[in-house]
């Protein structure tokens, strides 16, 4: 059997300048990590060739011995670094444990409450034309336009006043923790389920670093490549009550053959999760958004009419605010691209710029605190930023120090 870059030059190529663009620029998208050199091994296996329909010990194939070993483990592992009663690891993304969750607890027509999509909600939290907005009758809650946190009388109110089934909580865009223990009295007061969604904050969760919200929901979902920084997958947890209906949402509800070398991966990840490394880098890629945000607030950037999004941060990721500034967020996205920062443009609440275009960015540092950045690093990234976005610093010059930012702490060394 051919090497990728015999059988499919064309391939090989594409995913090599892609290792390039991952060594040479500084990704700041939120959503985003670098998954060890382990991980990646586990992701590649043999694995990848086995159907094992079902669960470990109950499967629907022969020769699962080995894949039932690994399946075991990440679901062992997750349910310890969570502290969770029972665990799914077999979704494929954050968006099918979503699916899979709602499927266990909801009838298509039931009402769910979840963060409005523009106010930094995620698409399965019940947007129009993804699932979740077209199986159930959604309610959105927002956040105030007075300090831009979410409503907690708001979500009361609808709660009260739709009686819906099932609550999320959990965000793709939002700079702050959310108050599980009402979110809990909430869904109480009118009988409904909680779920959060985690994906985002879950690294924060696992280190010790943001209040876990397995103790308040029902179910909490996650996906397994954000701060957490394993391969792309998902996970649910839940109480152990609600164990077989999870299970058989995800298996046969909504997927066939679980994808065992993610499985492996993810297991990799766990174990990764629960080491003091990885602790001491959830601490970095705090420190880091609050170095960025501190910046970005200071009267310099002010001046150029940018702001921070509730000013401040206390997860991963900054929302700046470019309502009061000439700069768009589609051109502010793409001269941080010209000098080697990768970020994403994001509407903020009550944008009054079109989504396409939109008044905000979304800068996250979990991948550099994965490289090994720390305060002085940050620092020096935070001073790149504004003056990226203020405009007054020639480009060349701002692009020659992010190249040496990125060759000071070199990545994926033995993949070249
Ligand atoms: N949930 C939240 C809060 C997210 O931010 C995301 C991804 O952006 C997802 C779910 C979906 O994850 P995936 O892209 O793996 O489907």
């Amino acid at each position: 059997s051919l090497p990728l870059a015999e059988l499919d030059p064309a391939v090989a190529a594409a995913v090599a300048t892609e290792l390039h663009r991952q060594q040479s620029t500084l990704e700041m998208i939120a959503s985003e990590n670098f998954a060890p050199a382990a991980v990646l091994e586990a992701q590649g296996s043999v694995l990848t060739n086995k159907y094992a329909e079902g669960y470990p010990g109950r499967r629907y194939y022969g020769g699962c011995e080995h894949v039932d070993v690994v399946e075991r483990l990440a679901i062992e592992r997750v349910k310890d670094l969570f502290g969770a009663e029972h665990a799914n690891v077999q979704p494929h993304s954050g968006a099918q444990a979503n699916a899979a969750a709602m499927f266990a607890l909801l009838k298509p027509g039931d009402t769910i409450l979840g963060l409005d999509l523009a106010h930094g909600g995620h698409l399965t939290h019940g947007m129009r034309l993804n699932y979740s907005g077209k199986l159930y009758d959604v309610v959105p809650y927002h956040v105030r336009e007075s300090d831009l946190r979410v409503d907690m009388d708001e979500v009361e109110r609808l709660a009260l006043a739709h009686r819906p089934k099932l609550i999320v909580a959990g965000w793709s865009a939002y700079p702050r923790q959310l108050d599980f223990a009402e979110f809990r009295r909430i869904a109480d007061a009118v009988d409904a389920y909680l779920m959060v969604d985690m994906a985002h904050f879950a690294g924060l969760v696992a280190a010790g670093l943001h209040p876990s919200p397995v103790p308040y929901a029902d179910v909490v979902t996650t996906t397994t490549h954000k701060t957490l920084g394993g391969p792309r997958g998902g996970v649910i947890l839940s109480r152990g009550g609600l164990a077989k209906k999870i299970d058989s949402a995800v298996f046969p509800g909504q997927q066939g053959g679980p994808l065992e070398h993610v499985i492996a991966a993810k297991a990799v990840a766990f174990k990764v999760a629960a080491s003091e490394d990885f602790k001491d880098r959830q601490r970095r890629t705090l420190e880091g958004a609050r170095t960025l945000a501190g910046r970005l607030l200071a009267d310099d950037v002010a001046e150029a009419g940018i702001s921070v999004l509730t000013g401040g941060t206390e997860v991963h990721l900054v929302l700046v605010d470019l309502r009061g500034s000439d700069l768009d967020g589609k051109q502010a996205e793409d001269r941080l691209h010209r000098v080697g920062i990768t970020v994403n443009r994001n509407a903020v609440p009550f944008d009054p710029r079109p989504p396409m275009v939109s008044s905000g960015l979304r800068i996250g540092t979990p991948a550099l605190a994965t490289r090994g950045f720390g305060r002085p690093e940050f620092r020096e990234v935070a001073d790149i930023v504004a003056e990226t976005l203020k405009g007054d610093t020639p480009e060349g010059e701002l692009r020659d120090r992010v190249t040496k930012l990125a060759n000071a702490f070199p990545l994926y060394g033995d993949l070249a």
